[in-house]
């Protein structure tokens, strides 16, 4: 195990704010001399592969648990129905239930609620897990398929790899799913230090307060990271950082190199990115 491994969640409240851009410059930054593991948990919206120009290899199939109807053995009695929340079973009385598995979350109420144990599990595919490398950069990513209403089993999923590569790791860096929801939280929990990323705008900076409300709740140590800090008014991001007595650890405003650099895949490369190095490196 490296002595010095830490884990850095990169996150945010709001989508957008350029948390994948500051996930893959500092793990680009940090493995110039570290050996660095990067995860992409942004597992609805996966980019950090785009970002890096990383050609992405198949590591596993990630699946959800479903149901499955014996209606040999159905009363027809309209029960499962009933309990399910997501709408993803229309029982009639008199008739077989009608099951949509695009909208089943694998709760498990209609197993439980059955008389007749007429509903059993199977399984559907949700997602998969990837990996790659560049830039001496070892690299992971989670993606749930299109249309599937639940991120957190892929989540899931991706976490448990990174539980067990980590102790290789000298940093893994785990850019997060905006907002505050229950796979973002899993992910900041294993988290030694979080960078909460936003912009200069009332959304930015409401959102920015959820995710530090969470983190302090948390007991993480957590630094504030001002993107494209010139476009609106930074004093309302700086006034909440006081509130919450944490630092702007750097602002990075918006500039044309960054953009250049989104769209060749390359990672950015600006003092900002060191900025935030050198805080990791305490
Ligand atoms: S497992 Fe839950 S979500 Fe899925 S069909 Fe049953 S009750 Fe509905
Ligand atoms: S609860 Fe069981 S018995 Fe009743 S309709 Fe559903 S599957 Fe059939």
């Amino acid at each position: 195990m490296s002595v010095k491994m830490k884990i850095i969640g990169i996150t945010g409240g709001k989508g957008g704010t350029g948390k994948s851009t500051v996930a893959t410059a500092l793990a680009y930054e940090l493995a110039k001399d570290n050996k660095v593991l990067l995860a992409d948990a942004d597992v609805d919206c996966p980019n950090d592969h785009l970002l890096l120009g990383i050609e992405r290899e198949h590591v596993r199939k990630v699946w959800q648990r479903i149901p499955k109807w014996d209606f040999g053995k159905c009363s027809k009695c309209g029960r499962c129905g009933k309990v399910c929340k997501t709408n993803a079973i229309i029982s009639i009385e008199g008739r077989n239930p009608i099951f949509m598995k695009s909208q089943c979350n694998g709760c498990g109420a209609c197993v439980f609620e059955c008389p007749e144990n007429a509903i059993s599990w199977d399984k559907k595919d949700i997602g998969d897990v990837y990996k790659g490398s560049k830039y001496n950069i070892d690299f992971l990513s989670g993606e749930l398929k299109s249309g599937e209403p639940v991120s957190e089993f892929v989540v899931n999923s991706l976490n448990e790899i990174i539980h067990e590569r980590a102790p290789d790791y000298d940093y893994v860096i785990i850019d997060t799913a905006a907002g505050t929801h229950c796979p973002v939280i899993a992910a900041l929990e294993m988290c030694d230090i979080v960078f909460a990323v936003t912009e200069p705008t009332p959304l930015g900076r409401h959102d920015l307060e959820v995710i530090l409300l969470l983190t302090g709740k948390m007991g993480k140590k957590t630094g504030i990271v001002l993107n494209r800090s010139d476009i609106g008014n930074s004093e309302i991001i700086v006034k909440l950082a006081e509130e919450f007595a944490l630092p702007i650890v750097c602002e990075i405003p918006y500039s044309k190199e960054i953009v250049d650099s989104y769209v060749k895949g390359k990672p950015i490369t600006t003092e900002h990115i060191i900025e935030i190095k050198e805080v990791v490196l305490e």
